[in-house]
């Protein structure tokens, strides 16, 4: 982590970084208010600090901020996709999605995604490179003042696997709870994992109530191998076991996604499969109709066969939605707009 990034600074660490500067704690509280809480973009909105600190705070710490380059808004229903620049002129991509109960941000954990899920526009390109706790933030940051809403809920669902950035990952979830910052619930917070066992593990040791969401997508090894090359390296019983694992520590209710590919996963005898699978899980599964990328030929399953597949799931009392596609029209599926943007340009 670099030191000079003083949005990824927790308060004690920006305390001890001010006194370099001769400056007290209690600056370093109100700074941290300013970037946390107030989501300025610029030191000269700091107006309770002198001149001479605002430009010294310039030199020392450039500060990180993300850069609007574009936004779609769905005709269908009130999700927003944004286009954000890099300080390396490098772009990803967060959604805005507006519940009953808050508004939810979904953002990048990665520039581009190292996983190579089959139907996944983000991992077309490779990594990248990792986001900083502070490009994390500001997606969230700059999304709040952008729309002026409110953001209640956090979903780390966009472009990258969390869990392969952990680190910074675990920097951002913290200053993103930190009563003094933008103090957002635990339990408002989802993250997403393609499912790296020891990583769960790690993350069930945190402490933090946060939903965990697997990325599941078949009911046995493999299927998910044909899906998910991450299937190769963690056998699913691993997988499955460290999940479970997760709900020991934590107690927080099991997610699992299942992204319904025709002629794939679809089937009655896989519902059955998965029924058994997660039996007696306290568990919740969300049946995603795959969205069709232009580089892959997958199909979604049509919607009565998806509805199929939900009721036996149902009978064996499992809890089961289906998602509904918010913003399909504006391109929402996972990496699509940053994937069109990049080869227009
Ligand atoms: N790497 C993490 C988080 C990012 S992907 C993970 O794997 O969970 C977020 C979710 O969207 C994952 O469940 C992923 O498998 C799914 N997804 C990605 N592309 C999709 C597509 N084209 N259609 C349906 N689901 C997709």
């Amino acid at each position: 982590m670099n030191n000079l990034d003083i949005k990824s600074l927790s308060l004690e660490e920006l305390k001890e970084a001010l006194k370099k500067l001769g400056q007290p704690a209690y600056r370093a509280k109100q700074i941290f208010e300013w970037l946390h809480s107030k989501l300025i973009t610029d030191y000269d909105e700091m107006t309770n600090l002198s001149k001479k600190l605002r430009e010294d705070l310039k030199e020392t710490f450039p500060l990180i901020t993300l850069e609007k380059v574009d936004s779609l808004h769905s005709e269908n229903d009130e999700t927003v996709k944004f286009l954000f620049r890099l300080m390396d002129n490098r772009v990803i991509e967060s959604v805005l999605m507006k519940y009953h109960y808050g508004n939810s941000v979904c953002i990048s954990s990665q520039v581009g995604c190292r996983m190579g899920c089959k139907f996944c526009a983000s991992t077309i390109g490779g990594k990248e490179r990792d986001l900083l706790p502070s490009e994390m933030l500001d997606q969230i940051y700059r999304i709040q003042r952008l729309s002026g809403e409110r953001v209640s809920h956090v979903v780390i669902m966009g472009t990258g696997e969390p869990f392969d950035n952990y680190d910074n990952l675990m920097r951002f979830l913290r200053l993103l709870t930190d009563p003094i910052g933008l103090n957002l619930s635990a339990r408002n917070i989802t993250v997403s994992t393609c499912g790296i066992p020891d990583r769960i593990r790690a993350f069930a040791e945190e402490g933090m109530p946060i939903t965990l969401a697997l990325s599941l997508h078949a009911p046995n090894n493999e299927i998910r191998k044909k899906l998910m090359p991450v299937a190769m390296q963690y056998d699913l019983s691993e997988v499955m076991d460290a999940f479970r694992y997760y709900y020991e520590k934590t107690g927080r209710r099991l997610t699992f996604e299942y992204s319904m590919v025709e002629g794939i996963n679809d089937e009655e005898a896989h519902a059955k499969e998965l029924s058994s699978l997660i039996k007696g899980l306290n568990c919740h599964v969300n049946l995603i109709p795959v969205n069709p990328i232009k580089e892959r030929n997958f199909r979604q399953t049509e919607s009565r066969r998806i509805q199929n597949f939900k009721n036996i799931l149902e009978k064996n009392r499992i809890n089961v939605t289906i998602r509904r596609e918010m913003g399909a029209d504006i391109n929402a599926a996972c990496g699509q707009l940053r994937k069109s943007y990049m080869d227009k340009n």
